[in-house]
This record gives structure tokens, C-alpha cells and sequence, in this order.
């Protein structure tokens, strides 16, 4: 079992403490502070999104905020480049929402540097981290030299869990009505909307889903962690011999040696992964019998899985087709 994040503890030696302080930094605070109440004076909400998903959700709560993803479906999270226009989409940002529990760390604080705005600092209301608003699974006490990329926060993809994406949702509303006081009401409303239709949509997933319960797969990295625990399917192998490292050859067999005898449901990958361990994988045990499955980890730009409920319905349907007909 695999217990924690990817993420490279070694670029925080790089760009240096997430809090550290620099002159040239307190200087642009000073001159790039915004006026909280700037959504309100007709220039627009602007909300910097580090992840699809809470790009999704903020559009859902917020229609009118322009809304800036960082990060896409096909792209691993864990680490992207500081590009130009990133920059300066953070430094417009009134609201930056990001995941936490360091799976931006080797990015994010960079970027926050960069773009010296005092209102998306960690700590400003403007600053909103998701992963402080649920309870992680597998939060490790200690972290060794050789245990891979691994966090002692816990899993930091839990946006994979309805339950904790709804969490998320009531405290991003009521985040948004802290910085944008003249929509409060507004924010409130539609999160109650919102909340209804992600209570129903939850309700009708999981009975859909009934029938994956106990079922077995083959995953890669701990992405789908909070799915499966959600659908009691279990991930009896890791094709990442240590989070964050790729699969080997040595580990490939190790996992095929394991699953041989009795073969899960699916192998799967997330999107911005390389399809070939698992379709390797798949072929030793005979592709007739065990389907490959490339899941979106998160909404993607279009198609089926373009705003949360989509793609929650997309995932269930891509995972009950790997059962045998009934
Ligand atoms: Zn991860």
C-alpha cells in the first residue's frame, strides 16, 4: 500500500521556504496590494485555480469570476513550470484556490513570490487551500530517506471523494463571501443550489456504482486512492514502485508476479500518465481479460467530463463497463 503523495521534498531546498520572506517580496506586497472589495466594483472576480477541479468549482459557485486553471487534465500537478502567464494570472488574482498538503509545493510558492500579491500570501483570505477544509487518508508520522517522494500530510487527491469535495464547496462559498462581501448572499444561494444537486448526484453514483464494490484494480500512483475508498474497490498494486517514481521493469514483474493468480478488474492510469506500463501489464495477463483504463483525475477542458458531475458520472461508467456483462 502506498501512502502518500508525489512530490519532491528536494525542490523546497531549491526555491526555498514557502514562508520565507524576502525585501524585494515586501516591497511588491506593499504596492500590489488589492482592495477586497474590487469583484464588487464591476472589474470582475478574478480567482486563480491551481487545479481543474477547483476551477470547476469555483465557476459553479461564482459564474461571474474569470477564472485562471494553472494546470490542465493531461498535465501532472505535482509539478509544472512557473511560466510568464501563470505569474501573471496570480498577480490579478483577488481569490487563488490550490489543493495544499504540498502537492504545489514545487511550484506555487515560486509563483507567489513571483507575482507579490499581497492578497493571495498563505495566510490572507485571498490564499485558500483545500486540503485544510477535510481530514486526509494516509497522513504518515515520518518520512524516510528511501521511502520515495512521499508527504506526511496524507493523500492530497481527495477531490476524487464526493463527500470531500463538498466540504470543500461550503468552505470556498463562504470564502468567497469574506472576500466579495456585496455577493455574499449570491454565494450562499448558489451553494445551496449546488449542494443539492451534488447530494443527489453523489446518492445516484453510488448506487451505480454498487457493483464495483470488492472489486480488485491495478492503479498507478496513489491518484484514484479516495474513489476507490468512496467505492470500496480495492488497489491491490501500485504499477509506481515508489510514489512519484515510474514504473520499472523489475517492478512491472514484481506487480505481474503478485496479480497473476487472480487478476483485477481493470488496470488503470490517469490521463497524464504513460499508457504503456499498464498496457504492458494488461497484455502479460491476457487483454481479453483484464481492460486498461486511462481515468481524467480531474475535469477536463471538454467532452464527457467537463464539470464535476460529468466527470464523476464519466468515471463510474468508464469503471462499471470493466465488469463482465450480468
Ligand atoms: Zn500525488
Amino acid at each position: 500500500m502506498i501512502a502518500a503523495c508525489a512530490f519532491s521534498s528536494r525542490t523546497n531546498t531549491v526555491f526555498g521556504s514557502k514562508n520565507r520572506r524576502t525585501p524585494r517580496l515586501a516591497a511588491a506586497v506593499l504596492a500590489a496590494a488589492l482592495p477586497l472589495g474590487a469583484a464588487a466594483q464591476g472589474q470582475g472576480l478574478q480567482v486563480f485555480a491551481c487545479e481543474p477541479e477547483w476551477a470547476a468549482l469555483v465557476k459553479a459557485l461564482a459564474p461571474q469570476a474569470q477564472v485562471t486553471a494553472a494546470t490542465h487534465a493531461r498535465q501532472d500537478a505535482h509539478h509544472i513550470e512557473a511560466r510568464p502567464a501563470l505569474i501573471a494570472a496570480l498577480r490579478r488574482a483577488h481569490l487563488a484556490v490550490c489543493t495544499g498538503a504540498s502537492l504545489e509545493v514545487g511550484w506555487l510558492p515560486m509563483l507567489q513570490a513571483r507575482a507579490g500579491n499581497a492578497a493571495v500570501r498563505d495566510g490572507q483570505p485571498g490564499m485558500f487551500y483545500a486540503a485544510q477544509q477535510v481530514e486526509l487518508i494516509d497522513r504518515r508520522a515520518s518520512v524516510g530517506f528511501n521511502d520515495g517522494d512521499v508527504h506526511p500530510e496524507g493523500n492530497p487527491h481527495f477531490h476524487l471523494d464526493p463527500a470531500r469535495l463538498a466540504q470543500v464547496a461550503r468552505a470556498l462559498s463562504q470564502r468567497l463571501a469574506q472576500i466579495d462581501p456585496p455577493q455574499a448572499a449570491a454565494y450562499a444561494a448558489r451553494h445551496t443550489a449546488w449542494q443539492a444537486d451534488w447530494a443527489r448526484g453523489t446518492a445516484q453514483w453510488q448506487q451505480r456504482a454498487a457493483p464495483l464494490k470488492g472489486q480488485r484494480v491495478v492503479g498507478q500512483h496513489n491518484t484514484f486512492a479516495y474513489l476507490w475508498h468512496w467505492l470500496g474497490v480495492q488497489q491491490i498494486a501500485d504499477l509506481e514502485p515508489k510514489p512519484g517514481t515510474p514504473p520499472t521493469p523489475s517492478h512491472l514483474q514484481s506487480v505481474l508476479a503478485q496479480v497473476r493468480q487472480a487478476p483485477p478488474i481493470a488496470i488503470t492510469h490517469a490521463l497524464y500518465q504513460d499508457a504503456q506500463p499498464a498496457q504492458w501489464l494488461a497484455r502479460q495477463l491476457g487483454e481479453d481479460k483484464v481492460a486498461v483504463l486511462a481515468l481524467p483525475s480531474t475535469v477536463t477542458d471538454d467532452g464527457p467530463s467537463a464539470d464535476l458531475a460529468s466527470w464523476m458520472d464519466a468515471l463510474v461508467t468508464q469503471l462499471l463497463k470493466t465488469l463482465p456483462a450480468r
